[in-house]
This record gives C-alpha cells, sequence and structure tokens, in this order.
C-alpha cells in the first residue's frame, strides 16, 4: 500500500516531468506526446499508454507507448470496441480499477483485448473533441484510482489538448507560408514589394530574372537602383502615392537591369495595408521588351516601304489626308505637293537588269532625302513613283526645291558592275488647298503637273 505523502510525491514528480518536457520546445511535436505518456504510464503503473485521434466511429493511435509488437503509430480501431468510447459518453474521466469487478464488466474492449485496468479522458482541441489520452493494462490494478489521479488524468488531457492546438497553429502557419512562398517565388510575373520610404523589401526570382540583380543585391535597397533617371524614379514615387489612395495602378514603365540594359515593363501595383495603415506597395510586373519590340517592327513594315525606307502609299496617303485637314484649319498655311517619277525607267530595266534598277531607286531615294527637310514627309507610292509633303512651302520655294533635284538627278551617274547608268525625273507640284475633300483630289492634281512633265519633254517641273 502507498502511503499518501508518496501518492502526492508521485503526483509531483510527474508534473514537474510534465512541464520540463512542455519547456524543450525542440522537441518533434510526436517526441513530445510520447515523453507525456511515458510520464502518465509510469505514473499511473499501467503498460499501454495512448493519444487517440477519434473521426465519427473511427479510432486511430496517434501516438502509443506500449510493450514491443502491440501498437503502432496509426493503428486503426472501431471506437465501439474501445473503453473510449464510454470514456466519450460520460465526457470526463473514465477510471476502471478491474473491469471484472465493475458495473463495465462484459465491456466490449475486455472481451475482445482482455485490457483489464483502464484510466482515460477526452481531448479537445479548440473545445472540439479531438480524441482520447488513455493507459490501459491487461492486469487489474491493486490500487483504487483517487481524486488525485482523476485530477492528474484531466491535467494530461487538458495538456495534450492545449499542446495539439498548439502544433496545428503552427502547422497551419507553416503552410500558409510555404503555400505563399510557392505561390510568390513560381510566379510569372516579377513581383516585389516596396515599402513607403522605397526600399526593396521582397522580390520574387522572376523579378531578379527580369532585372538582372540576385535577391540579396535587391533587399534593403532604394528602388532607385533600377530607375532609369532621377526623374523618373520621381515620376513613379508620385504616381506611388496617388495608388494609395486610388487602390491599384497600372502602368507601362522602362526599367534599368543590373547590366545597364532597358526593358520595358508592364507594372500592377497595389497598395499593402496593415490594420489600415498603408505600408508600401506590390508591383506585379511583366517584361515586355520584346512585345515592345515586335509591335514597333510592324508598325514599321506596316508604314514602309522594304526597298527604300520611304513611306509605303498606304501610310503617305493616310499622312496626306492629314495635311489637308490641316490645311482646311489654317488657310493661311501653305503646304506644297510633289509628285516624282523617274523618267523611261522601262528602258533601265531592259537594258542593265531588274537589280541596276532597285539600285537606281535606292540611289534616286537617297539623293531626294538629302534634299528633304525633317519635317518633309515622303513616300514611294508607286513602282517608279515618289511623292513629297512640304509643310510650309509656297509654290515658288517647291519650284525651286524640285529643280535642284531634278538637276542633281541628272547630274549623277550609277556605276552598276561595269555600267554607268544616268537617269533623270520628272516632277510635278502643286498646293494643298482648304477645298481639297480629300487626298484623292489633290493626288489627281499633282498628277496632272507630272503627266504635263512627261508631256513637255520629262526632265522637267510642271505645276498645277
Ligand atoms: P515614263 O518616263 O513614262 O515614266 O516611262 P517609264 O518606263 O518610267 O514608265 P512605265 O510606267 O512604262 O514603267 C515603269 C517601270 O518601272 C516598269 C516596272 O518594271 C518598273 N518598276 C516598278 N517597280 C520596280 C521596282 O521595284 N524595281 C525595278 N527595278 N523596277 C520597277
Ligand atoms: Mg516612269
Ligand atoms: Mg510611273
Amino acid at each position: 500500500m502507498f502511503h499518501k505523502y508518496e501518492i502526492v510525491e508521485r503526483q509531483n514528480n510527474a508534473l514537474q516531468k510534465l512541464n520540463e518536457i512542455a519547456a524543450i520546445s525542440n522537441l518533434d511535436p510526436k517526441e513530445t506526446l510520447l515523453q507525456a505518456l511515458i510520464v502518465g504510464k509510469e505514473y499511473f503503473g499501467l503498460e499501454f499508454a495512448i493519444v487517440s485521434h477519434i473521426v465519427g466511429e473511427n479510432y486511430t493511435v496517434e501516438v502509443q507507448s506500449s510493450p514491443t509488437d502491440t501498437l503502432y503509430d496509426g493503428q486503426l480501431f472501431a471506437l465501439g470496441s474501445t473503453y473510449c468510447k464510454t470514456t466519450l459518453e460520460i465526457d470526463d474521466v473514465l477510471a476502471i480499477t478491474d473491469v471484472t469487478k465493475s458495473q463495465y464488466v462484459g465491456h466490449p474492449c475486455h472481451k475482445e483485448f482482455a485490457l483489464v485496468s483502464y484510466i482515460g479522458a477526452p481531448v479537445r482541441v479548440n473545445s472540439e473533441i479531438y480524441g482520447t489520452i488513455n493507459f490501459s493494462s491487461p492486469n487489474g490494478r491493486y490500487l483504487e484510482y483517487d481524486e488525485i489521479d482523476y485530477e492528474f488524468m484531466r491535467l494530461l488531457a487538458r495538456w495534450a489538448g492545449s499542446f495539439l492546438e498548439r502544433k496545428f497553429a503552427l502547422d497551419e502557419l507553416y503552410f500558409a507560408k510555404k503555400r505563399f512562398e510557392m505561390i510568390f517565388e513560381n510566379n510569372a510575373s516579377g513581383i516585389f514589394v516596396v515599402n513607403n520610404s522605397g526600399q526593396i523589401m521582397m522580390a520574387n526570382r522572376r523579378f531578379c530574372d527580369i532585372i538582372g540583380y540576385s535577391k540579396d543585391e535587391l533587399l534593403g535597397q532604394n528602388t532607385q537602383l533600377i530607375h532609369i533617371t532621377q526623374e523618373s524614379y520621381e515620376t513613379v514615387k508620385e504616381k506611388f502615392s496617388v495608388a494609395h489612395n486610388n487602390l491599384s495602378l497600372k502602368l507601362e514603365y522602362t526599367l534599368k537591369r543590373k547590366d545597364q540594359k532597358y526593358i520595358d515593363c508592364e507594372f500592377f501595383g497595389a497598395p499593402i495595408e496593415l490594420e489600415k495603415q498603408s505600408v508600401g506597395i506590390v508591383w506585379s510586373i511583366l517584361d515586355i521588351t520584346s512585345e515592345k519590340k515586335l509591335q514597333h517592327q510592324l508598325e514599321e513594315q506596316a508604314s514602309t516601304d522594304y526597298l527604300t525606307g520611304l513611306f509605303n502609299r498606304r501610310y503617305f496617303t493616310g499622312r496626306l489626308e492629314e495635311e489637308i485637314f490641316r490645311v482646311q484649319r489654317n488657310k493661311n498655311n501653305a503646304t506644297a505637293l510633289m509628285m516624282l517619277d523617274l523618267d523611261k525607267f522601262k528602258n533601265i530595266n531592259d537594258t542593265f537588269g531588274h537589280l541596276a534598277g532597285d539600285e537606281v531607286l535606292k540611289r534616286f531615294t537617297s539623293i531626294l532625302k538629302r534634299n528633304l527637310r525633317k519635317t518633309d514627309i515622303s513616300g514611294r507610292i508607286g513602282g517608279e513613283e515618289f511623292a513629297v509633303i512640304l509643310p510650309d512651302t509656297t509654290i515658288d520655294r517647291a519650284v525651286v526645291l524640285a529643280n535642284r533635284i531634278r538637276e542633281e538627278v541628272s547630274n549623277h551617274t550609277v556605276k552598276y558592275g561595269r555600267e554607268k547608268i544616268i537617269f533623270t525625273v520628272s516632277i510635278g507640284l502643286t498646293v494643298l488647298s482648304y477645298e481639297d475633300s480629300n487626298f484623292d483630289t489633290a493626288l489627281a492634281r499633282v498628277d496632272n503637273a507630272l503627266y504635263s512633265a512627261k508631256m513637255n519633254g520629262r526632265n522637267r517641273v510642271e505645276q498645277k
């Protein structure tokens, strides 16, 4: 028989051990539970110790300490064949000193597993029943359970419950962090977070790829590092402060990589708020440099002639239409229109070949261009037919210019292999009128002038 003071000492020892286990935070959670089971097992003097997880009728051994080759973690039992079913029913500590001498005689657990002595209590996690913590033995216990044992059992159950609660909360935090990291790091967009002082606080892998800096080089740096100029930094900072009030912001922007190359980016920004306080902004960016390049190329291809690099007919006539509208709005504005056609060009092709003809077209283009101003708009509107819009040019000045071009052309020799090719150009001139309803009427008039130049002997300038 134990004396009372021995029981108290035993309980004090057990409590102390439990506290020690709880204090060791670096123990694996399962190992911590196991240590608590061992403390309880020794305290009650029973062979089997289990923390169970109960869902419906399924009783799963979560952690156990038992004689070798009897129980294993993850083992599944029917709840009905365990004393724990009764424990959950009474919703408190169930203690059986010797089942054969108790009201539970004939209990399925005795029949099935020959367990004679048992003490167990429900374990709650976040106020919900999670399972039980229980100790049992095939042998009857000579000592009756007393109130102190009941209290210790309740304490163990509460301890296991709050321990599991903390573990699940930490697990959840861990998985939330992992999930976030996975989404952040594997995002197809470059993502970076900037605080209110313009410092880069976070950057994902894609952003590092786009900008050419490593994470270490970026974190803590001011975003000035990746701006092309101080002004551009100020502009974005300005937009940044607007974004705070606007919730989100989309802009196209050029950044500077570590290797000093410029990259065109599409930006999406959203403020980050903590307790209604704006603490920074999260930027998600796409590198659109190649799309921009392609777009530019396509625009250029759509508007230029491949051989001469001048505007093509479609683009030129569009510009001509715009110029006509401009003249209609501002009637005092003198804008001349010039049309140029190489003389007897068919002969050049026939004599020297088509490639030689191409060379002449290119050479003619460079003569034309070096006689024009930046503001003049020139296009190749047919095979060997060109047109130029001359803004702010009177007809008299246009005639002078046309004759200068005509003369330069006629004095020029194109050396092609051993051949020396000379050629001439006929030029028609007109002035855009506010009465021109569209580009067709203006083109028809200047074409008419050109026709006169051809009729009057070629290598001439005529006006209409
Ligand atoms: P005219 O003095 O009356 O203008 O006579 P022309 O021979 O210049 O006029 P025509 O319209 O009879 O012939 C134009 C020639 O220009 C016919 C065509 O083969 C040639 N041509 C058109 N486009 C190209 C081109 O891209 N390259 C070359 N080499 N020749 C071209
Ligand atoms: Mg011709
Ligand atoms: Mg022609």
